[in-house]
């Protein structure tokens, strides 16, 4: 299926002006005292309600991958529709990132799989089309039913989350054990574990790792949950953190002309994935 280049609200003559440029490195990601309110709003709700309970009950809604038949072009064209509460650093249509992430990726030889990650990993975001509130699509992830760890962003938040008073939930290894891996984890509920549910049997197992666990900060930035991870997620771990910079640090708001581009990842996205493909 052909993209529509006006869905993107791109007339043809070319992109879009933004207004703020380019950022520091150290400007990303602030959550100090100077974070947007909303954000702080967004992290009250998060925290509070990703618990045992509503993690199985949001992956026996979704997880069958029975809501609707629709093609990866279909869904990037959403995006523009969707917003984000929780990210601080970006004002600018989400589709928009898509091309950012990508395209720093293609620029500097990465493999066609992780260019495909840096245009794809945000799709899962369309839980927020289907009427999701953001506390269940956006946000950093952690894993539910074991200790809340101080590197997860807004800690102090977690005290409204009623699993803290499970002791089967509260301690380090929680439900989980040692070295189990974090793929056996239950992950907070958001747009990682949806597009990974969606993608995992077309793309390679890197691919589907890194998406599955970019929003994971705690653990690829800040070094926390090491008492799960086994040989495999050592091994993967520092793919997440590699794709990671690019998802941050491509975050400029300044001219994208994203009409050039889209040959190429029309061509790129067909190479995977079949049309239309189960959400
Ligand atoms: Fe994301
Ligand atoms: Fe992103």
């Amino acid at each position: 299926m052909a993209l529509s280049l006006l869905s993107f609200g791109v007339s043809m003559g070319g992109g879009m002006i933004y207004g703020e440029g380019k950022k520091s490195e150290e400007e990303f990601r602030d959550y100090s005292d100077s974070v947007p309110l909303h954000v702080k709003e967004f992290y009250r709700k998060n925290h509070a309600f990703q618990t045992v309970n509503s993690v199985m009950s949001k992956r026996a809604e979704f997880l069958p991958l029975k809501r609707e038949l629709l093609s990866m072009w279909e869904a990037v064209e959403r995006l523009g529709t969707i917003v984000d509460e929780s990210d601080p650093d970006l004002h600018i249509p989400r589709w928009v990132h898509s091309f950012q992430t990508a395209e720093a990726l293609r620029k500097d030889g990465h493999p066609r799989w992780l260019i495909l990650v840096g245009f794809i990993h945000d799709l899962g975001k369309m839980l927020a089309y289907y009427g999701e509130e953001q506390w269940a699509v956006v946000g950093d992830t952690f894993p539910v039913g074991c200790a809340f760890s101080e590197q997860i962003v807004f800690p102090e938040l977690f005290n409204a989350n009623p699993d803290i008073n499970n002791e089967g939930y509260s301690t380090c290894e929680g439900i989980y054990s040692e070295g189990c891996g974090f793929d056996q984890l239950m992950m907070s509920w958001g747009h990682d574990e949806y597009l990974y549910q969606v993608i995992r049997n077309y793309v390679p197992l890197e691919a589907a790792y890194v998406v599955r666990f970019h929003s994971f900060y705690a653990a690829h930035n800040k070094g926390a949950y090491q008492q799960f991870m086994n040989e495999h997620d050592k091994k993967l771990l520092p793919l997440v953190q590699l794709f990671s910079r690019y998802d941050l640090y491509s975050k400029d708001e300044t001219f994208v002309d994203v009409e050039p581009l889209v040959p190429y990842y029309q061509e790129l996205v067909e190479e995977f994935f079949p049309d239309p493909l189960q959400w």
